[in-house]
């Protein structure tokens, strides 16, 4: 006898059309470069070296606190730099805007601790992301939440019925991209555009904003 309290997956699926979901890198799309941020600050400038130029993100973080160890500086130090940062210009608009028609979910590589005063500039918009290990007031360590998350995030909502669409800058964004229903880059350096012509790449909010309302289905379906 058929169970009619459970409908099975077909009869879910066929029933409704995926919704979309919009899952969205952090750093250079909606705020600035941290690690950029505090070279400047710092006078380090060996920490303007990011994902953009490193596609190893281990090997980019293990020489990120090597730094940080040997220039003795502490989370107070990072605390003060964020207080300084604000979003890129038209982002907290942006999101907003997004966050109005879609399911809309950041997806970064930063750190809850360098994401939390952040994101209540953006409206406290969903995240996942990382944690450092601090001792003392000095990061010790970091850790992944779980290893190429941003992808595995993406076919986890896939497996649920959503279609995904995803913008990043960098490196580490591309299996998030790649993994979507559909993908774009934004704000990205010339070197990841050259080597991945296939695809569409947007330097601004409204010209994002406007191809993500044309990957289907269609806002508000
Ligand atoms: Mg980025």
């Amino acid at each position: 006898m058929r169970d009619t309290c459970w409908p099975t997956t077909a009869t879910i699926s066929g029933r409704m059309r995926p919704q979309k979901m919009v899952t969205l890198d952090v750093e250079g799309v909606l705020i600035p470069e941290v690690w950029v941020n505090l070279a400047l600050r710092t006078g380090i400038n060996e920490l303007k070296r990011t994902t953009r130029d490193e596609p190893n993100y281990d090997r980019l973080m293990t020489y990120r606190l090597e730094i940080l160890d040997r220039e003795g500086v502490t989370m107070g130090d990072l605390r003060a730099v964020l207080a300084d940062m604000g979003p890129l210009d038209g982002a907290r608009e942006f999101l907003d805007g997004l966050r109005g028609d879609y399911q809309v979910i950041l997806l970064s590589d930063t750190f809850q601790q360098f994401a939390s005063p952040l994101m209540k500039q953006l409206g406290n918009p969903a995240i996942l992301c990382h944690q450092l290990r601090v001792k003392d007031d000095r990061i010790v360590d970091y850790v992944l939440r779980i290893d190429d998350h941003k992808r595995r995030s993406v076919e986890a909502f896939r497996s649920l019925n959503y279609q995904v669409v995803a913008a990043g800058d960098s490196y580490n964004d591309l299996s998030m991209i790649r993994a979507a229903n559909a993908g774009a880059l934004f704000n990205a350096p010339t070197n990841v555009i050259e080597e991945n012509q296939d695809l569409p790449a947007f330097d601004s909010y409204d010209e994002l904003r406007s191809w993500i309302d044309s990957t289907d289905p269609a806002p508000g379906v």
